[in-house]
């Protein structure tokens, strides 16, 4: 399901043009980048208050990102709004670092215009001045557990995993009793957690009596602008989806308690939150080409990219981003390198019809560029016009030879040309002379 009318920023463009250095210390440099983070407002028609969610801060916390992602993707309000930044401090994120230029969360009090994060926290700080936002809650991932009184290494004050900060009992607002609030979910949220390692705590950091370090922190800075702020923390102890998980059952009754009411689209569980994260992830570069990426392989070859190096990266998922490295691009979501692309480049041939004929299992469909279709037998590309189809991995292909009109089943495959690893996803692409015009993945339901 997709919820494009609720989404303000939606997809993301990105043209990335590195300058590698010789000596680096992280695993690539960046000498120029335009990775905004994305804005989602999803908004309903029933009036409502409207909760600010930030995740990605701190680009080492994925639990955080990924949580924001499906909130962002998953969710319909149906009362109220929710503003979600998923991924604020996106290079990081993409570099699998706290902060590439240094801890995005100390540098709320006082920044540098020369400093590369300036902008962000600018427009971050507008975002969380808004006068429509009633509350903003910040994702983190956090060491250990929380506790009040020290139990062992892993359970004590020094720990921040499983808690909902606050800066101060109180400010001056409506939703200004920030303890009572944060009382009123640990009670609720506990009830819901069979582990008792694994419930939740109020930290109270007290910052305004001389907290030095939150004092510099993007909550506080809602604090002093008397704007209500939480920071919700999970434990690092926990696989990224179980941290999700925790990160969503909260704030879900964040949201019951603002009166924000949603539907989603998967079950709340372990396994419902694993599965959103990790299925049905695909990107479209171009508007011409899909790629399914939740089993794919680890490089993809050959994929025809345009002559003048523009990409447009178009995805339902914000966590994505392509850097070129080395003549070849890295396929990033959120903190992991799913692939590589090896692009081959063509002009393209923008005056094509963006669709094309296919037989799926005997029944003729039109199938626009850019899209996947599902084939439980066999299918055939009816013939384009002064153009040439090419069936990537074919049997006996013949680069030159057009290959509409024949009847294709999944045994007339080669396994290693498939974009998955499981040998069920390959591509069909459309060529006008030597201009490449779109391409249409193919899957085998088995
Ligand atoms: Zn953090």
């Amino acid at each position: 399901m997709l919820f494009n009318k609720y989404i303000f920023f939606f997809t993301t463009s990105v043209l990335i043009t590195f300058i590698l250095m010789s000596i680096c210390f992280c695993n690539f440099c960046f000498a120029n980048q335009n990775l905004q983070f994305s804005f989602h407002k999803l908004e309903s028609d029933k009036k409502g208050h409207t909760l600010l969610i930030i995740g990605g801060i701190q680009g080492d916390e994925p639990g955080g990102f990924n949580a924001a992602s499906i909130l962002a993707t998953r969710y319909k309000i149906t009362k109220g709004n929710l503003w979600i930044i998923p991924n604020l401090n996106f290079i990081s994120i993409i570099n699998r670092s706290r902060g590439v230029y240094g801890d995005l969360n100390r540098k709320f009090a006082g920044i540098s215009p020369d400093d590369p994060d300036y902008n962000t926290i600018a427009e971050i700080k507008k975002v969380i001045l808004n006068k429509k936002v009633d509350a903003v809650l910040n994702l983190h991932d956090g060491s250990g557990f929380y506790r009040k009184k020290y139990i062992d290494d892993m359970h004590n004050p020094l720990r921040w995993g499983q808690s909902i900060i606050i800066d101060q009992k109180i400010i001056d607002h409506p939703f200004g009793n920030l303890m009572e609030t944060a009382k009123k979910a640990v009670k609720e949220i506990n009830l819901k957690i069979k582990s008792k390692e694994e419930r939740y705590s109020i930290h109270n950091t007290k910052t305004y009596n001389g907290n030095h370090e939150m004092s510099k922190t993007l909550t506080y800075f809602a604090i002093r602008n008397s704007k209500p702020a939480f920071g919700l923390e999970v434990s690092k102890s926990f696989l990224t989806y179980k941290r999700a998980y925790y990160h969503l059952l909260v704030m879900e009754n964040f949201f019951k308690n603002f009166g924000v009411e949603f539907e989603r689209d998967f079950e709340l569980s372990f396994s419902g939150v694993k599965d959103a994260i990790n299925k049905d992830i695909q990107i479209c570069l171009n508007n011409k080409i899909l790629l399914d990426l939740e089993d794919a392989r680890k490089q993809l070859r050959y994929i025809p990219f345009r002559k003048d190096k523009k990409i447009e990266l178009n995805s339902r998922n914000p966590l994505f981003a392509l850097v070129e490295y080395q003549g070849k691009y890295q396929v990033f979501y959120g903190n992991r390198n799913i692939t590589y692309i090896y692009p081959e480049y063509f002009e393209y041939d923008e005056q094509c019809a963006d669709s094309i004929n296919i037989l799926i299992d005997g029944v003729e469909k039109k199938i626009n560029f850019g899209k996947m279709i599902k084939v439980k037998k066999h299918f055939v590309v009816k013939p384009i016009k002064d153009s040439r189809v090419n069936i990537i991995g074919f049997v006996g292909e013949d680069k030159n030879k057009d290959e509409a009109n024949i009847l294709v089943r999944k045994n007339d495959f080669i396994k290693k040309f498939s974009v998955d690893k499981s040998g069920l996803i390959y591509r069909i692409e459309v060529y006008k002379e030597k201009k490449f015009s779109g391409m249409v993945l193919v899957k085998f339901i088995i």
